[in-house]
């Protein structure tokens, strides 16, 4: 099937575009439009007047739950998800049942997506056994099976000689280090930011310290091998200061920021919802204005949702019991356009595109984020100006833990396209 998309703002940022026109889609590709006339039937046409026609975005830190937590997610209702929330493009993260950790159970999880997920799903696989932190995973046939990162996400490795072996064979076959920066040590039993509500509920305090220090491990294992390390979900002012100085001497290092970080601080915490407890922790107003800064400045270039679905009845015990992470796929953008540009006006919107997009991507080293003509059709339609109200109740993901239910935001997603073909809304 052929499609025109008509009069759509085109902001395509790995090709510096930015204009009103007409985009062409053949044999599930970006076409230019001359390939239309050789053939005979005539193309779909969609309006896109008033809306952003971006790439595909991508968001290269989920959590699919598949295989091991089905009650939590599935790669097929996580996918919809994605397409719902606009993303065409998810990396998943290896903390499963079993852990993604050889490449047969990498095998099983492209296999699954194959078949049933409406969204590109590209596994990253674990730096270590089992995600323990003891012995490092077969990097190298990760690899061949298909992952594009690796990562102990959800732990963190805390020998830095096996680290710098992980970093080392990376580089070796050429894939990116993602890591969740947690010095066990330093962060203890913690479940929420060590300060004020910490000290005042009586509960365990996360302390940024913990953070910067692997952060800092971090920078000095890029420096030190020369490879891309990229820090999950970065949460402190620290961090960021950290980031800053070593990006500006050009150590291989980057960070993400995830929507919570930047849309609450722990006071949220103060009515012990679990649905606000999330690892690493919500921080203080300091920490928020830092992101920020980052942001705004291009020390962070990456946005991602940490999408971490869980049960109710799993988040409904008492706060520190109940597990870390909340769900964001469907959050995300809506969040981000509000806030970074619409209310703080940290970023512009071509520039929020590219952190989704081109960013990520090369990153990765992957084939998407962009609309060149060749490349697989796929396309995000947003609508910066649309008003909605955040329902939990209609999410397509199977998990409700959210605490942005009934918030009123300004901008979202309403067509996503993969491969040519229109996966949202259905
Ligand atoms: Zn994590």
């Amino acid at each position: 099937m052929n499609t025109v998309i008509r009069n759509g703002r085109i902001i395509d940022p790995a090709n510096q575009r930015d204009e009103i026109g007409d985009l062409f889609i053949v044999g599930g590709k970006i076409a230019d439009g001359s390939q239309l006339s050789t053939f005979n039937s005539q193309p779909d046409e969609i309006d896109a007047s008033n809306l952003i026609v971006a790439p595909g975005l991508i968001d290269l830190h989920v959590h699919l739950r598949e295989p091991g937590f089905g009650w939590k997610e599935t790669i097929e209702t996580g996918a919809r998800a994605a397409a719902a929330g606009g993303f065409t493009t998810i990396v998943c993260m290896p903390n499963t049942l079993p852990a993604a950790d050889t490449p047969g159970t990498i095998a099983w999880i492209r296999d699954r997506a194959a078949e049933v997920a409406c969204v590109n799903v590209l596994p990253s696989g674990a730096i270590s056994k089992g995600l323990m932190g003891e012995e490092l995973a077969p990097i190298g046939s990760l690899k061949q099976a298909g992952v594009v990162a690796i990562t102990d996400d959800g732990r963190c490795i805390q020998n830095n000689e096996l680290m710098r072996r992980a970093v080392e064979y990376a580089r070796m076959v050429g894939v990116p280090v993602l890591d969740h920066c947690q010095d066990y040590n330093l962060v203890g039993n913690g479940v929420v930011h060590e300060g004020y509500w910490s000290t005042l509920l009586g509960l365990p305090g996360w302390p940024s310290i913990g953070e910067e220090a692997i952060v800092m491990r971090n920078i000095l294992l890029a420096d030190c091998c020369d490879h891309a390390v990229h820090c999950q979900h970065i949460s402190a002012a620290g961090s960021v200061r950290l980031l800053r100085e070593a990006r500006g001497r050009g150590v291989k290092i980057s960070g993400e920021v995830c929507p919570h970080h930047i849309a609450l601080t722990d006071d949220a915490i103060q009515n012990f919802d679990t649905n606000c407890k999330m690892n690493p922790p919500l921080r203080a107003k300091e920490d928020v204005t830092a992101l920020l800064e980052g942001i705004a400045d291009g020390t962070i270039e990456i946005l991602c949702s940490d999408h971490a679905p869980h049960a109710q009845f799993e988040k409904e015990v008492e706060f520190d019991a109940a597990p870390f992470g909340i769900v964001g796929l469907e959050t995300q953008l809506g969040l981000f356009l509000d806030l970074l540009v619409d209310k703080h006006k940290t970023i512009e919107l071509p520039r929020l595109i590219e952190m989704f997009t081109v960013n990520p991507a090369r990153l990765l080293q992957i084939e998407a984020g962009t609309l060149s003509v060749g490349r697989a059709a796929d396309i995000t339609f947003i609508d910066p100006d649309l008003e909605w109200t955040v329902d939990a109740q209609n999410f397509q993901s199977m998990s409700r833990n959210t605490p942005f239910d009934g918030w009123n935001l300004k901008g979202r997603a309403v067509r996503t396209i993969v491969g040519g073909k229109t996966v949202y809304p259905v």
